[in-house]
């Protein structure tokens, strides 16, 4: 269908004569990203030689997103689909039921996964590690590079010019954070296992990996009782997520409440930001909890 409109277009066939929407009638490659961080870095790389859908729509909590049908129909229609199989179960029974014609990059398999902290599962988190973010653009830029031949030095250049910036992101999470008070940061949900590794901090998170699961109360006292015992002096919450429990131990400790985003989406207020502005910001809301100089 997307050759046939693509044609129909370029011979200045009438559009009402077949039956094209506007994005078929694009006569570039059309990338389906199931999260923010992997729409990011298609966008990134492909430039205007693709077009980047994301599956989640901006303030939606991407681990429970739904598929409505156009959003199915979006999948079937792609040349590339970028997912990372069992972070988001709707995607994932998605493409089972639809069984894509387009090429499917799975990002479990390109980037060594880690074990979730305390749940045994993997951790799809993998954006929150540069390193990680370094390996994702590689294999997206090779696939995007193949879907573009005409345009695939192009394609290389955006490649290496994120690379660049992920390499310098690395480099000013590992001095930023060499040298702190404290190594314990207590967050929301669980996201923050491969940031933690990278740079040899400890995570102690409100919920687990699935943000909308409370925990108890004993969980809770058990959490005020780090805070107490480390001395942190922020409790982070995150945009897509409810902060009513951070707030309470925050209360209960005399700890602050700070954002750290765990970039799974943007919202309206981080609208005009990007991966690479948020994990800044994150940097350095990190270094202030923490004590870093
Ligand atoms: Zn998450």
């Amino acid at each position: 269908m997307k050759l046939l409109c693509a044609s129909a277009v370029a011979v200045g066939i009438s559009a009402g004569l077949v039956s094209c929407s506007d994005s078929d009638a694009a006569s570039v490659p059309q990338v389906v990203a199931a999260a923010y961080p992997f729409a990011f870095v298609a966008d990134q790389v492909g430039g205007d030689a693709i077009e980047v859908h994301n599956l989640t729509s901006p303030g939606v909590e991407p681990h429970d997103v739904e598929l409505p049908p156009q959003q199915l129909a979006d999948l079937s229609d792609a040349d590339l689909i970028i997912v990372e199989g069992g972070f988001q179960p709707a995607v994932d029974d998605g493409l089972e039921q639809i069984a894509p014609t387009g090429e499917v990059i799975d990002v479990a398999r390109v980037v060594t996964l880690q074990d979730a902290p305390a749940e045994a599962t993997l951790d799809p988190h993998i954006w929150l590690d540069p390193q990680r973010m370094v390996a994702l653009t590689n294999a997206v830029a090779g696939r995007v590079a193949s879907l573009t031949p005409d345009r695939a030095s192009e394609v290389r250049d955006n490649a290496r010019r994120l690379i660049d910036a992920l390499h310098e992101l690395d480099a000013a999470y590992r001095s930023g954070l060499a040298d702190c008070t404290r190594r314990t940061f207590v967050t929301s949900h669980a996201a923050f296992g491969y940031l933690a590794a990278r740079y040899d901090l400890e995570m102690v998170s409100v919920v687990g990996l699935d943000p909308t699961v409370e925990p108890s109360p004993a969980e809770q006292a058990a959490i005020a009782d780090t805070v107490t015992r480390e001395g942190v002096t922020t409790i982070f919450t995150e945009t897509l997520v409810s902060s009513a429990v951070a707030e309470t131990i925050a209360d209960e400790t005399g700890a602050r409440v700070r954002t750290l985003d765990p970039i799974e989406g943007l919202t309206e207020e981080t609208s005009d930001e990007t991966y690479l502005t948020l994990m800044r910001a994150n940097l350095v809301a990190l270094r202030q909890a923490n004590g870093c100089s």
